[in-house]
């Protein structure tokens, strides 16, 4: 990650992305504003921003269109930003692998809290035994220097939330974890009634993972 890390902002109201991108800028972050999906996926692939805050009402390309054009070829952590109405959308943007939401209208201090979860997550995730640096089990491997996983032998390719959900329940395998040790160990304690994220995040895996996601 870059110093500073980059965000992209998919809004098309020049208020909201005027004052996203100077509260984004005040918090030490750079920011670029794309104000509809066909730009936004243009700077996605030309700049490789850190993070991507998606407003899901756009003209043109819908913010769910733009999140599944995104998710073809690209594992940036994405926010995206709803209405309160929504509750739908929400849903269907964390199945298409939204790393998280926010509702709107939402405050600076929110936003700052959630983009440095949803960063946070980058960081490499601790192997249980010390000193391991494969995990393998069946048919998956997890190698974490490379941050990579295979599923016989083929590449996966996993957001940084759908990553350390796999390394927590791939090092558990013998134990029954709650919800709430889920929640608060991959996603952080704020998380911790937010079962929707759980179940859409375990659902991806599942199909990106699993032979037989229906099993
Ligand atoms: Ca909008």
């Amino acid at each position: 990650m870059r110093e500073n890390p980059l965000i992209l902002i998919v809004e098309d109201e020049p208020r909201v992305s005027r004052y996203l991108r100077s509260s984004l800028q005040m918090s030490g972050y750079d920011a670029l504003v794309a104000p509809d999906g066909v730009k936004a996926l243009e700077l996605v692939q030309e700049n490789r921003p850190d993070l991507v805050l998606l407003d899901l009402r756009l003209p043109r390309m819908s913010g769910l269109e733009v999140l599944e054009n995104i998710r073809r070829s690209n594992d940036v952590p994405v926010i995206v930003l709803t209405a309160n109405d929504a509750e739908e959308d929400k849903v269907k943007a964390l199945m298409l692998g939204a790393d998280d939401y926010i509702t709107k209208p939402f405050g600076a201090r929110e936003l700052q809290a959630r983009i440095v979860a949803v960063l946070r997550r980058y960081r490499p995730a601790e192997p249980a035994a010390p000193r391991a640096t494969v995990y393998e089990n069946k048919d998956l491997r997890i190698d974490y220097a490379a941050r990579q996983v295979t599923i016989n032998r083929k590449a996966v390719h996993l957001t940084p939330t759908e990553y350390r959900l796999l390394v927590t329940m791939a090092e558990n395998t013998n134990r029954v974890l709650t919800h709430d040790y889920l929640l608060a160990h991959v996603w952080g304690a704020e998380y911790a009634d937010d079962v929707h994220i759980l179940r859409a995040t375990i659902w991806r895996l599942r199909q990106k993972v699993e032979s037989d996601p229906t099993n």
